[in-house]
């Protein structure tokens, strides 16, 4: 038995983030995973720990360590390889041990805030004397009944040996809570607390729907998946999936998750968003049945708990969810799918920062699982690496069933306003939602911008009104109490002014497009359609999003407008007509990436076209049709589009030829200029001393300056790519990432996904 245990203290402080040792009690038996209470700092007051070591011997003099209190829960929180993970974590993202072992537990679990839900449920006693006395002296010497309702009572519990609910009780025999209470001071009945599961998805039950006949491109993307699965080699063990959309790629993770199961393993599968995870619920339930769990943010915190659970205690060994998914409990993890893994939130931006699929593969070395990332369009840094050899590529070009992909036409904004047209569709568009509409089927618009307007500007002299507290300009909505301007970096509000400010003219006018104002023209034009929007205004509620999506699905409406959200893995049979209503919204930002999205964003919302027996037909509306990114995505080539983009990127040192690393400092503006000037000189010195030349190098302002009246200050540095690099990199990590400023903000990020 061990006598010490190594344990990181529950906070989150540079200062605290070692290990600390206490003794263990002799009559408490503590494994690695363990949470527990120890005294801790001057005041010994009790903190939270976590027990990520055991050891014989410590080298402090044995009367300065602590007995740790009591654990605090019965059980060890953290599989002992999710403690290895942590560790792993802690180094290769420079975070804190504590931030990464957080990651791995439901965050209510800290501080006790949840608990297992228990359900106070009536049986009568076992012990048959008792029950026989009490039954007996029930009535009279005459043999009249003195208390009825305890006699109904026990006849109804004696029909119900595993018992019955207080509450259920209550409300089938009204009044008789004395009776109950009285039958329970006499032993008749006792009151058991029974466990109560909180399910997520209640509505979706387990089905028995069985596998369907797998196209030759799918058995052969499986074998594959298969093979690896059964006979791992190392190396050999990543795979991208590049699917078209509707080639069957979830089924095949399907049978790859069930042959996981066969195996006794456990599988994790990550959704982009948790908008999706409803539907990827409702399929592997109808598949896989009970072993699936949900986890995400969204859950209540007793139903994140209680699934948390059901996988800690191996009844669950599937679990489906966001990136947070990867840090489930799941024993034995053989298998990771990475659904649409080009989609940016598999990258945590805050700390600790890091990549999901890196992450998933660490997990799964242990073992020698399998990883597989799946794709319609594949980031261009994935591809890059199946064409390096070190992801194995399954290819699944055709969609399944007889539907081909849809049809794309692509239309010529100039040319509209030249024809005198100012409607926000053009005539492609606007006849094809008519015959849509005529038939009975749906369409899904999709603009990539919420809100009524993007900005009001004076025509006369050119102001555009901005927020007070961000150097942005505010977006025009409406609402059933008028119309307002709002900030979507600080959402502050305010009302649109009568006049310039600056000039004095009424001549303040909106401009550009936003959902709000593409459902405005639908109805006016359409006023017999039925319309869902779904973006961020709407889907603030708890069930927001799965409520519109199941209204859609039902076919309550024929027009669903949306952002991106409405962009990614939908599956709806009845919608025929796909409308990208301004294709160019994400063409020209300050972003080495913005081709790649605009491609992305095409080719997914045109996946969304056709998919059932009616053949899809997809309009997108451009100013730039000739961009390749635009024209390669409507004719639905991958590969022409990668070629160019590879090409493009080796030519302008982009990722992944070089990596972009980003300080901002946020602060008083004094403050974060001073910061990035005196890390600049430190940044400098550091490539030096690791002899690197930059490929570039930056100090000034970030594209927008001011956000929440903080100013925004930053050091935009690119490193080639290469050991010696990524030597430089991690000193420079170490340099700043963990150093906190005076009156400042310091943020570091390796190819940010947001260059604002
Ligand atoms: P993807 O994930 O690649 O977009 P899905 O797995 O959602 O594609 O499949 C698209 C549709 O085809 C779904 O409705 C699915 O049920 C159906 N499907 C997939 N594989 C088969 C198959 N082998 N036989 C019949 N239908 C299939
Ligand atoms: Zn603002």
């Amino acid at each position: 038995m061990a006598l010490y245990a190594q344990v990181i203290i529950d906070i989150a402080h540079t200062n605290v983030d070692r290990v600390f040792a206490y003794s263990i009690p002799a009559e408490e038996a503590i494994e690695v995973g363990q949470r527990v209470l120890v005294p801790f700092g001057r005041g010994n007051t009790a903190k939270e720990g976590y027990v990520i070591a055991l050891c014989e011997q410590v080298d402090v003099p044995k009367e300065r360590i602590k007995p740790i209190l009591r654990k605090a829960e019965g059980f060890a929180a953290l599989l002992p390889e999710q403690v290895r993970l942590a560790s792993w974590m802690a180094q290769r993202y420079h975070c804190l041990m504590v931030d990464a072992l957080r990651l791995m537990i439901p965050a209510q679990i800290r501080g006790d805030r949840v608990h297992e839900k228990t359900l106070g449920v009536a049986v009568l006693t076992e012990q048959a004397a008792t029950l026989q006395t009490v039954k007996a002296a029930l009535y009279t010497k005459g043999g009249a009944c003195k208390a009825p309702v305890q006699k109904q009572v026990l006849e109804l519990l004696e029909q119900m040996p595993e018992g019955m609910a207080v509450t259920d009780l209550y409300a089938f025999l009204p009044g008789c809570n004395s009776a109950v209470a009285a039958l329970k001071k006499k032993g008749a009945l006792i009151i058991k607390d029974v466990p109560v599961r909180r399910t997520p998805y209640k509505q979706m039950a387990p089905g028995t729907e069985t596998r369907p006949v797998l196209t030759d491109e799918q058995a052969e993307a499986f074998h594959a998946i298969e093979q690896a699965m059964d006979e791992p080699r190392p190396g050999q063990t990543s795979f991208l999936l590049h699917g078209a959309t509707g080639s069957g790629k979830t089924e095949v993770y399907l049978c790859a998750i069930e042959h996981a199961l066969q195996k006794g393993q456990g599988a994790i599968a990550l959704v982009p968003e948790i908008s999706l995870t409803p539907q990827m619920v409702q399929r592997f339930r109808s598949r896989l049945g009970e072993p699936v769990a949900v986890l995400h943010s969204r859950l209540s915190a007793g139903e994140r708990y209680d699934e948390w659970r059901r996988i800690r205690n191996g009844q669950a060994r599937v679990v489906i969810g966001p990136r947070s998914a990867l840090f489930a409990p799941v024993q034995n993890v053989g298998l990771i799918v990475i659904d649409e893994e080009h989609e940016q939130s598999y990258r945590n931006e805050q700390r600790p920062q890091f990549e999901s699929a890196e992450v998933a593969r660490k997990r799964l070395d242990e073992q020698n699982g399998v990883l597989v990332l799946g794709s319609a369009t594949p980031s261009v840094t994935t591809y890059y690496q199946c064409v390096q050899g070190k992801l194995r590529l399954l290819e699944m070009p055709t969609r399944v069933g007889k539907m081909g992909l849809p049809k794309v036409v692509v239309t010529d904004m100039r040319e509209e306003l030249k024809r005198g047209n100012r409607t926000v569709f053009s005539g492609v568009l606007y006849e094809a939602m008519q015959r849509t509409l005529e038939r009975g089927e749906q369409m899904m618009l999709f603009i990539n911008r919420r809100g009524y307007s993007t900005f009001v500007q004076c025509r006369g002299c050119g102001y555009v009104v901005q927020c007070e507290h961000c150097d942005v300009s505010m977006t025009l909505h409406k609402s059933s109490r008028g119309d307002f301007l709002r900030c979507h970096y600080c959402g502050q509000q305010k009302a649109i002014p009568p006049l310039c400010p600056v000039c004095g003219k009424p001549y303040l006018k909106q401009f550009g497009m936003g959902t709000q104002l593409v459902e405005e023209q639908v109805r006016q034009h359409f006023p017999q359609a039925r319309i869902l929007r779904m973006d961020y205004d709407t889907t603030q509620g708890k069930d927001a999003h799965l409520n519109i999506l199941q209204s859609f699905g039902r076919r309550e409406a024929d027009v669903l407008i949306g952002t991106q959200m409405i962009a990614k893995g939908l599956d709806f049979g009845g919608v025929t007509l796909v409308g990208v209503v301004a294709a160019d919204a994400s063409l020209y930002l300050p972003d080495p990436r913005s081709a790649e999205r605009t491609f992305q964003l095409i080719m997914q919302v045109a996946g969304r076209a056709g998919r059932d027996q009616l053949p899809g037909q997809v309009v997108v509306q451009t100013y730039h049709p000739d961009h390749f990114a635009i024209d390669t995505a409507a004719r639905q080539d991958y590969k022409a589009f990668y070629r160019q983009e590879i090409q493009n990127r080796q030519i302008a040192q982009f990722p992944p030829f070089a990596n972009f690393v980003r300080l901002l400092f946020r602060g008083q503006a004094e403050q974060a200029v001073r910061a990035a000037k005196e890390c600049h000189g430190l940044l400098l010195q550091c490539l030096k001393e690791h002899n690197i030349v930059p490929l570039q190098l930056e100090m000034g302002y970030a594209p927008i300056a001011r956000i929440k009246d903080e100013t925004r200050t930053q050091i935009l540095l690119k490193l080639p790519s290469g050991p010696q690099a990524d030597a430089a990199l991690d000193a420079l990590y170490t340099l700043f990432y963990r150093r906190t400023w005076p009156h400042c903000t310091l943020t570091m990020e390796t190819n940010p996904s947001n260059m604002v």
